[in-house]
């Protein structure tokens, strides 16, 4: 889904919001001060498919019973 992060100077928050087009970029709005000076984040970590780099902390499947 084309979600993208963006971060709001003003009141120095995060949010997500859906950019179905180019054109949505320039109508999104910061949820807590309405302010259109947002700046997109480009820190998702979701889909990083050789892209280069990245960070691997999850490991393969528990084996052996734990607990
Ligand atoms: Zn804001």
């Amino acid at each position: 889904m084309p979600i993208y992060e963006y971060a709001c100077p003003t009141c120095d928050k995060t949010f997500e919001a859906f950019i179905l087009r180019r054109s949505d970029e320039g109508e999104v709005a910061c949820p807590g001060c309405s302010s259109r000076s947002v700046s997109r984040v480009m820190s998702r970590p979701a889909a990083l498919r050789g892209g280069g780099g990245g960070d691997t902390g999850s490991a393969g499947p528990s084996c052996g019973p734990v607990g």
